[in-house]
């Protein structure tokens, strides 16, 4: 149980590849503040699986995108648990379309959302992980933030930009033994997969040496260990979970 006694508060929670950091972590001892957007009825199941593992575990609807609410939020965690020693800036959407027709608000939202959701985050749990002089930081980027994509500019640009928040963040940081780093998940089965047209689903996994699609589960092991003791001089690095995609 490698996160004994730690509080982990996790955006995006309720379902998909949060969730199943969520449960990983409560699987290794860690007390769970999961955060989303307003799926309750989601974010109420996920929060009896990790109940049922004989953890802590509050639920928290809140909008990352809204740096006041962030705030408060933060407020609200460390009253009901005291400290939190893992940050995974999780929560994310797709807006997608070709830049020539793409709305202003679709570049805004996913940007508000997927990059300075993390941002608020970080920014509002700053001073707490600077004084515990110790925390982890894991951002969920992607393939995409690494690599481009057509029909996904607003997408990679925050995923691009939360590498350099990454990065930036793990500099100002490390001397305080608190780490940042990124993920760069593939294609991974989800709910906000399962919206991809089966041609173009088709296509990607031609695209994957391995020939399948990854598991929230296969992006969830990797957390756990970037938040753990064992990865205590990792920081500043972009990790692909893509099954060869991006060699
Ligand atoms: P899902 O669509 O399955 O889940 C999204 C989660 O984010 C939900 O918990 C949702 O809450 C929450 N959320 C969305 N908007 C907000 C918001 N404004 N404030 C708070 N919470 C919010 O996504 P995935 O699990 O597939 O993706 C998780 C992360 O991984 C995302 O950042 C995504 O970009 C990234 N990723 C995913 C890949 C994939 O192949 N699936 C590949 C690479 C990266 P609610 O349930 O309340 O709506």
């Amino acid at each position: 149980m490698q996160l004994q006694d730690k509080v982990a508060l996790i955006t995006g929670a309720s379902r998909g590849i949060g969730k199943a950091i969520a449960l990983r972590m409560a699987r290794e001892g860690a007390s769970i503040a999961a955060v989303y957007a307003g799926n309750h009825e989601a974010a109420q199941k996920t929060a009896e699986e990790i109940q049922s593992l004989g953890v802590k575990v509050k639920t928290y609807a809140c909008d990352v995108s809204d740096f006041a609410a962030t705030g408060e939020l933060v407020k609200a965690v460390l009253a009901d648990f005291g400290q939190v020693d893992i940050l995974v800036n999780n929560a994310g959407i797709t807006r997608d379309g070709l830049l020539l027709s793409m709305k202003e608000e679709d570049f805004d939202d996913v940007l508000n959302t997927n990059l300075k959701g993390a941002f608020h985050l970080t920014r509002h749990l700053y001073s707490h992980f600077m004084r515990k002089r110790r925390g982890r930081i894991i951002n969920i980027s992607s393939v995409v933030g690494l690599h481009g994509n057509a029909g996904q500019a607003n997408y990679a640009a925050a995923k691009a930009g939360l590498i350099g928040l990454t990065k930036s963040t793990a500099k100002e940081l490390a001397g305080r033994s608190v780490t940042c780093n990124a993920i760069a998940p593939g294609y991974i089965e989800s709910d906000m997969t399962a919206a991809i047209p089966e041609k173009a689903r088709e296509a990607i996994l031609a695209s994957i040496p391995a020939k399948k699609p990854g598991n929230p589960e296969d992006v969830a092991a990797l957390a756990a260990f970037l938040a753990g003791d064992s990865a205590s001089y990792i920081t500043g690095e972009v990790i692909r979970v893509d099954g060869g995609m991006g060699m």
